[in-house]
């Protein structure tokens, strides 16, 4: 355990043929996981980390596995805490969606906003160089990786990396293994119809944007927390409920256990917006949803060890 954090230490996952999984648990806020790729010549990242300390630490454990340069980074979305590290390897080119690019430029440091007291280090905000729109195939030796853009879904700039030859998504936070999905910055119906194309892959093994390595079953788990999402957003919608108050009616069942509850009264912000019939993944107010969430914790800010 990190005496700091009260969390355990990142690990590194074997994934077979030269992919691992740098894992954070517990998942929760900030804590993200990062896929690494040795291969003949060269290492690629697929997304950093959220702080200097977490962004050192996890150069140190490629440093462990391997003296390679890490030439390639991929970011999944814009999140900070997938991009926030992205300046601490100078050596790498960075890869990500288009619309990646303009929202980490375009957020900046807001989100340090959202979480008071964390220990950020001395960051620099740096983007994706290298953008596409729909599909780009980035080679790991001699197997093609199939990046891949699905629409609004947990942002507006999401991608998917699939290894067919393998079985292997990374999803980025598409899926948070253990961790209640978050659809603020994106969409209910967008992650809904993103999740069901990405669960026709086949994937045998999947890589999530947080929690441990997974089968496809947590694709399913994700798909049932969005559609009782969607169902209790209707009701409360119908009824003129605000989202925090219709928020902290609603008994979570079996989602009650999974990290960061609180995020069911954010999305709930963004299945209302939908509902108004509001364009997918329009920008919302995110002050008064970030002191919604804050309010359903009884005050307490979010969450965040990172
Ligand atoms: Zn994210």
């Amino acid at each position: 355990m990190s005496a700091a954090s009260g969390m355990p230490e990142p690990y590194l996952h074997d994934l077979g043929n030269g992919f691992h999984l740098y894992v954070q648990l517990d998942g929760s806020w900030g804590l993200n996981n990062v896929g690494i790729h040795v291969g003949r010549e060269a290492v690629t990242l697929i997304d950093t980390t959220m702080t200097e300390r977490r962004a050192r630490a996890l150069r140190g454990a490629v440093a462990e596995l391997t003296d390679k340069p890490i030439r390639t980074v991929i970011n999944t979305h814009h999140h900070a805490d997938h991009t926030y590290g992205n300046y601490l390897f100078p050596e790498a080119t960075i890869i990500g969606h288009e619309l990646c690019r303009s929202a980490t430029l375009a957020t900046g440091f807001a989100t340090k906003e959202w979480f008071p007291g964390v220990d950020w280090g001395d960051l620099e905000i740096r983007a994706p160089e290298v953008t596409f729109t729909e599909e780009l195939t980035v080679w790991f030796d001699d197997v093609p990786g199939k990046l891949r853009y699905w629409g609004p879904a947990h942002t507006t700039d999401d991608v998917t990396l699939w290894i067919e030859d393998r079985g292997l998504l990374f999803t980025g936070d598409l899926a948070f293994n253990g961790g209640t999905p978050f659809v603020v910055m994106g969409s209910v119906q967008g992650l809904i119809d993103t999740l069901v194309q990405v669960d026709r892959l086949g994937a045998a093994v999947v890589a999530p944007g947080h929690g441990a390595v997974c089968g496809p079953e947590t694709i399913g788990d994700q798909l049932r927390y969005l559609r009782f999402l969607q169902d209790r957003a209707k009701e409360g919608f119908a009824a003129g409920i605000a989202p925090l108050d219709w928020g902290r009616q609603i008994d979570l069942g079996e989602f009650a256990g999974l990290t960061d509850r609180e995020r069911l009264v954010g999305n709930l912000h963004r299945a209302y917006s939908e509902l108004r019939g509001e364009p997918l993944g329009v920008a919302l107010d995110f002050d008064r949803v970030v002191a919604d969430m804050v309010a359903f914790n009884d005050g307490h800010p979010l969450h965040c060890v990172a």
